[in-house]
């Protein structure tokens, strides 16, 4: 095994990605040591009972002396929780998050991150619908890109920073990409944000026909179904402040999408087949390209890695 690219990380938030990058850094190395806080009580409790790593009373206590801070909160709690270990970041600590919306997140941690401290935002691109400390596994960031939105700084002890948090990234068998913040909101936004307020809002559909049609909707729910409500199943809470932080990119794409489906709708109204034709024509051939790209497999669950 290589020597742990960070001497002592501390964990901010101990829910899926928090308990799966403790799981990661302990099984691959990557750090010596690992502090946790959570602020509800009984999560952090449970992540000392699964040896996550040493639970502490507070977060300026875990990120006291740490090398590296990763904030793995919701994304409206991003501000609060760098105010909250601030005072605690030792002179060149890298304070970096895992929030799915990165320049929001940025400004939001830019406003309480002292000076000494070097501010890295990330997003690793993996997850699941669950939420909690057992739902961490070692191997979530395998293969996954791991999208890091760094300020556009150039100074040499910044851009050594940068490296060093790319290589623990990748320690944990992750893919890292340098994305401009806006850049990657607007990528997001389709890849990621739009599709869970489909699902969302279909779920929440067939849930409102369901009381008129008799229990069938749920008796007779297929594959394509039910793969919206593994989506729709996803944290509230994160998903409300993603939505909340990454406006103005989910708006400009969600009336980009109305627009198409307004086109089918009336392609569907005025029968006109050729257009439905080619319309799902070209979006099997985009299927196919991600395939060939290796960023997906025809395998079972989409051949994602999960517990
Ligand atoms: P999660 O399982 O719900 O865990 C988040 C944990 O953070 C919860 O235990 C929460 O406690 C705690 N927390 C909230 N505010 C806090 C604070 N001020 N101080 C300390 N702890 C606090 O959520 P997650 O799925 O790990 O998501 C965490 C972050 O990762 C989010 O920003 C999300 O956008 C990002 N992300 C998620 C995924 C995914 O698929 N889930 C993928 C990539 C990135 P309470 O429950 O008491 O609030």
């Amino acid at each position: 095994m290589a020597a742990p690219v960070f001497d002592h990380i501390a964990i901010i938030g101990t829910g899926l990605i928090g308990a799966s990058i403790a799981r990661a850094a302990a099984h691959f190395g990557a750090a010596q040591r690992i502090t946790l806080f959570d602020k509800d009580e009984e999560v952090a409790k449970r992540a000392g009972a699964l040896e996550l790593g040493e639970v502490c009373r507070s977060a300026a206590e875990a990120a006291k002396g740490a090398d590296c801070v990763i904030l793995c909160v919701p994304v409206g709690a991003l501000g609060v929780c760098t105010e909250a270990v601030a005072g605690s970041l030792k002179s060149g600590a890298i304070l970096t998050d895992v929030g799915s919306v990165k320049a929001k997140a940025f400004e939001a941690m830019a406003t309480h991150c002292p000076e000494h401290a070097h501010l890295i935002p990330g997003h690793p691109i993996a997850g699941t619908e669950k939420s909690g400390p057992e739902a961490g596994f070692d191997t979530l960031f395998q293969d996954a890109w791991c999208i890091l939105t760094p300020d556009s700084g150039v100074q040499k002890d910044y851009v050594d920073k940068i490296a060093e948090l790319s290589r623990f990234w990748e320690t944990l068998k992750s893919k890292v990409e340098i994305m401009d913040a806006v850049q990657h909101d607007r990528v997001l936004a389709i890849t990621s944000h739009l599709p869970h307020l489909i699902a969302y809002n279909i779920v929440s559909t067939a849930y409102d026909m369901e009381s008129v049609d008799d229990g069938q909707v749920v008796k007779y729910s297929a594959g394509g179904f039910r793969d919206f409500t593994r989506i729709a199943a996803s944290d509230p809470t994160m998903w409300r402040d993603v939505f909340l932080n990454n406006k103005t990119a989910v708006l400009e794409t969600l009336g980009r999408f109305s627009e198409d489906l307004a086109a089918l709708q009336r392609a569907i109204r005025h029968g006109d087949g050729d257009t439905l034709f080619e319309e799902f024509t070209r979006a099997r051939g985009i299927r196919k390209a991600i395939l060939e790209a290796g960023e997906d497999s025809d395998t079972v669950n989409f051949g994602r890695h999960t517990k």
